[in-house]
């Protein structure tokens, strides 16, 4: 279904999918590495050697849009992700992820990416400011299959659950409120220099877990309701959301979706008070609310081949791992197509 986003463009699809080239290292450079990929228009890349190994595979492939090995990160989030990034504030629950072999520009790629993101969620919270927006963040690691709190790192290993209400959510991970959008950029650092690091022949520098930052961002709102108890419940639309209030279980509300935007909505009762006439019982009540909508950035640990990057011991471990979850991601990414 066709939806605008503060980002501006009206987007069809439901996933977009970019490939950035990163330019050669100065280590490539200096081994004489030749530029393998070549970017020949905005949706389409050529492989430009010859190679036995993929003598049977297509040497182009298209994408949603490609982004060659000159181009700055401010673009690629500007026409690659910044539609995505902001969809949260207008309640759509969106996940940015960055995938690709070990040293291809992932973790640099994302870092710009969450940056300027929350630049730009935090101007849309400053522009709009009939809306009360309070931003969580929470943040883990997946390595060697066990989740770490990046906001706790001494909490240890977090067990996953199933929630009948939230679905499947990691038991005790911290969330913390951000006063602003310093603090939040704060709280990111922190969160980047608990990640687990490991040298490896591909990447000085390799991110060994899987890093996900999840923004949580809450858009609160009150109002008043005037209602006939006798009438066992009444419909109210407010912001083009149907609620449906129950009594006498203090508020009970349950969000009616128009579209497959909105996810969840938490009600609380404020205060309330109630009078009879002749024939009726009515009930007025000061509700607080708000509703929560999910931004994810991952950066994925880079898939390798044992054989090229010399591993053993606790990175051929670690790199076992991180192919065996890759895979199960992209049975996951095949279902949901
Ligand atoms: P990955 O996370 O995929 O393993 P990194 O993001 O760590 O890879 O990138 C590997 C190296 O390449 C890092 O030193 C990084 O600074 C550099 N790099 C990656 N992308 C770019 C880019 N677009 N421009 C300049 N340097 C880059
Ligand atoms: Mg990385």
């Amino acid at each position: 279904m066709p939806i605008c986003t503060p980002g501006g463009s009206r987007v069809e699809e439901k996933i977009f999918v970019t490939v950035r080239v990163r330019p050669l290292s100065r280590k490539e450079l200096s081994l004489k590495d030749q530029e393998a990929w070549e970017c020949i228009d905005d949706n389409k890349i050529v492989f430009k050697m010859s190679s036995q190994d993929r003598s049977n595979s297509p040497s182009s492939y298209t994408f949603d849009r490609v982004f060659g090995p000159t181009c700055l990160t401010e673009r690629v989030y500007e026409e690659g992700a910044k539609n995505v990034a902001l969809s949260a504030l207008t309640g759509i629950n969106a996940t940015i992820f960055a995938y690709g072999q070990t040293s291809s520009g992932k973790t640099f790629t994302m870092r710009g990416i969450t940056e300027n993101a929350v630049n730009d969620i935090y101007k849309h919270i400053n522009n709009t400011p009939e809306r009360d927006f309070t931003i969580k963040i929470s943040a883990m690691e997946i390595y060697n299959e066990i989740v770490r709190d990046l906001l706790k790192p001494d909490s240890g290993g977090l067990r996953l659950l199933d929630d009948p209400e939230r679905g499947t959510i990691v038991d005790k991970l911290e969330e913390e409120t951000a006063k602003d959008s310093q603090h939040l950029r704060y709280l990111i650092g922190t969160c980047e220099a608990q990640r687990q690091v490991g040298e490896t022949a591909l990447n000085d520098n390799s991110s060994r877990s899987h890093q996900i930052i999840r923004l949580v961002m809450l858009l609160n709102f009150s109002f008043t309701l005037l209602y006939d108890v006798y009438n066992g419940y009444r419909k109210i639309r407010n912001n083009n959301i149907l609620f449906y209030i129950f009594i006498p279980q203090t508020v009970e509300s349950t969000l009616h979706e128009n579209s497959d935007c909105v996810k969840s909505f938490v009600a609380t009762l404020v205060s309330y008070s109630y009078w009879f006439n002749n024939t009726n019982f009515f009930v007025q009540c000061s509700i607080w609310a708000y509703k929560c909508f999910l931004q994810n950035f991952v950066d994925l640990a880079g898939s390798e081949r044992a054989g090229q990057t010399h591993a053993s011991g606790a990175r051929l471990k670690e790199g076992c791992h991180i192919n065996r979850s890759l895979l199960n991601l992209t049975t996951v990414i095949r279902t949901l197509r």
